[in-house]
């Protein structure tokens, strides 16, 4: 048994807009995206009829309990219990004018901090920070293979290269790829008085599973290992002072990136996602994903964007922008593309990612200004949501 969208359609058609219509009839269902126990859906009230006035917020917030207690019994049906929930009221452009956030209790609460800049941004209450560790930001992705650890440690990079202090945790505990991303292989892990001593190199601190384990041997860890080995990595490093901390985390949406994604504090995620429309689909999940853990989504990079040829032609392969218009539908900050570039490839084989960030070793100026363009919305972002002005999501652009 599972929840699926088409419950959920179900569980809305029964709700009633101010017309007297059901919400799926008069078409105010804009997106639906649901993932185990976490399910989100937008919501145009005025879809169709853009000179209507928007309901008053008392209105948003009990047809939001309406469409709360619709679907939690839909989930129940399907032998869910605790479910987390996101429900967006968007005007007819897409922007978003109220967002309600359920906790897996069941109460839906008004998140929108534009009107009550007190309100806590919703973490999980076992969550912690990392003492001396100003911003920590998820990077996940919908499924594997799409270059979430590659995206991860351009970021850090990135962000080492404008003067941040930068740490990198390679929380993608079963598949360690930053052994080779940054070639650690020659460097030992050292142990200070029951403390893992981060690595330095290229700028930025870095720990990873792939130097605590044999690199040949499987790691078979059900849920709680690797929750538990995950947050030693994180609690026993000893980071020092940090202005950001990225965590690479495990592909997918399952139970094991989920718990890891809860298990620490968060400034915010970063989505990975291919242009292609599979691709999205599981971006969506991820984003639904964090969403429902009420981790605010900072942004989407679009990977594998294009692909640039010798005679400087570009070519869509995977067609180019299908990320950029996911992240537009579910009003998140695009931060910008990386095109298929064989440089890229080659020096994270290497080892050697500073080299992404010279046009000389990088196959151009593309990649260097792709990358360094993504950083600075990064940065944007970030500034926006400690600001707690996330909720409303606007893109800065910074030039
Ligand atoms: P994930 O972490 O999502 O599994 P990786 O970051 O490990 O994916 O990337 C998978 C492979 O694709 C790696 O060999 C990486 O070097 C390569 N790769 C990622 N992004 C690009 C790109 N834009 N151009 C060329 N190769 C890429």
């Amino acid at each position: 048994m599972a929840l699926t969208k088409e419950h959920i359609t179900d569980a809305l058609s029964a709700v009633t807009h101010p017309s007297g219509e059901d919400l799926v009839s008069r078409g105010c269902v804009m997106n639906i995206a649901v993932c185990d126990e976490h399910a989100s859906v937008r919501i145009c009230m005025t879809q169709g009829f853009p000179d209507q006035a928007q309901p008053e917020r008392d209105q948003l917030t009990k047809i939001g309990a309406v469409i709360d207690s619709m679907i939690r019994s839909a989930a129940k049906e399907q032998g869910i219990e605790s479910l987390g929930l996101v429900v967006d009221f968007v005007d007819h452009q897409g922007e978003v004018v109220m967002k309600l956030k359920g906790d897996q209790k069941g109460v839906l609460k008004d998140k929108n901090p534009k009107d009550d800049p007190n309100t806590p941004t919703p973490q999980n209450s076992a969550a912690t920070g990392v003492p001396g560790v100003k911003h920590i930001i998820a990077v996940g992705a919908g499924k594997g293979g799409v270059g979430k650890s590659t995206v991860a440690v351009n970021l850090a990079i990135g962000l080492a290269r404008k003067g941040h202090s930068v740490g990198v945790l390679d929380g993608d505990i079963y598949g360690p790829s930053f052994p080779t991303m940054l070639g650690l292989h020659s460097m030992e892990q050292v142990v200070l008085e029951g403390a893992l001593q981060p690595f330095m190199a290229h700028g930025v601190k870095s720990i990873t599973m792939g130097k605590l384990v044999d690199a040949e041997k499987p790691l078979i860890w059900r849920g709680p290992m690797a929750h538990g080995a995950f947050t030693q990595l994180i609690e026993r490093t000893q980071w020092g002072e940090l202005d950001y901390l990225i965590i690479d985390l495990p592909p997918g949406t399952g139970d094991v990136p989920l718990t890891l994604a809860q298990s620490v504090q968060l400034t915010g995620a970063v989505v990975v996602c291919t242009p292609q429309k599979v691709a999205q689909d599981d971006a969506v999940r991820a984003s639904a994903m964090f969403e429902s853990l009420g981790v605010e989504v900072l942004g989407v990079v679009e990977n594998m964007s294009f692909f640039i040829g010798d005679e400087g032609k570009e070519y869509d392969i995977f067609g180019r922008g299908g990320a950029q218009t996911m992240a537009q539908r579910l009003n998140h900050p695009f931060l910008g593309a990386i095109p298929i570039n064989m440089a890229l490839r080659t020096n994270s084989d290497g080892g050697k990612p500073t080299h992404n960030f010279d046009p000389a070793t990088a196959g151009g100026e593309a990649l260097p200004k792709a990358l360094a363009g993504i950083v600075d919305q990064l940065e944007a972002q970030v500034m926006l949501a400690s600001m707690g002005k996330g909720s409303s999501k606007p893109t800065l652009t910074v030039s």
